[in-house]
């Protein structure tokens, strides 16, 4: 019924570093969202093209405390080192909800390919991608997508993120940038806890447990 359930997206052909300053911000309303959701800003380029390409629903991006106070994301939901607590993941289900693996999750299905042919090798920038064949994860639950990003402490903004080139990326406050030609050659991610297991929700459509 829409133009976003259109034919699958070759995988970008080049990443970018893109290096500090940064900050946690809201998701805008061109990247549909639970209410309050945020992430790291460098995101966003990325997310926007995304969501123009896939009906996407964002259940769940930054999760940690916000620095005016208040606190971003569910509480208590992903795994110790979840790259959520950095701002760099984001869990996804389909905007028109279902909570049953059907065709409205045919599109997200088509999108966590994009970024994971391969189970387990994820292309970059992608970092880890949970869905079918990860625990908690997977059609008719949600979508995991994290991005490659420079080590960072819990609830700290990462030295670096790895993003495919999106419209917005080079404007703003043009962050600095460097390109990465091939994949192999971006500075080593972290190692560690696979992404974040997304287990309960504090509301939302068609992810609860
Ligand atoms: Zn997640």
């Amino acid at each position: 019924m829409t133009p976003l359930a259109s034919a699958a997206e070759p995988p970008p052909s080049e990443t970018r570093l893109v290096y500090g300053p940064s900050k946690i911000v809201p998701l805008p309303a061109s990247i549909p969202h639970e209410e309050g959701d945020t992430v790291d800003a460098r995101l966003l380029p990325d997310l926007r093209w995304i969501a123009q390409r896939y009906p996407i629903y964002v259940t769940d991006g930054y999760s940690g405390p916000l620095p005016g106070g208040g606190w971003s994301g569910c509480h208590g939901c992903h795994v110790a080192g979840s790259d959520h607590y950095n701002g760099l993941a984001v869990d996804i289900v389909p905007l028109e909800p279902s909570s049953r693996c059907d065709a409205k999750w045919t599109a997200i299905t088509r999108l966590a390919r994009w970024a994971e042919p391969v189970q387990n090798k994820p292309v970059p920038p992608f970092r880890w991608v949970g869905y079918d064949g990860d625990a908690g994860h997977g059609c008719g639950h949600h979508l995991h997508l994290s991005w490659n990003h420079a080590a960072a402490k819990r609830f700290a903004l990462a030295p670096w993120v790895e993003v495919f080139p999106a419209p917005g990326l080079e404007s703003g406050r043009k962050p600095r940038t460097k390109k990465v030609t091939k994949p192999a050659q971006a500075p080593a991610a972290p190692s560690g806890p696979t992404g974040g297991i997304s287990q309960t929700k504090t509301g939302g459509v068609g992810v609860g447990d």
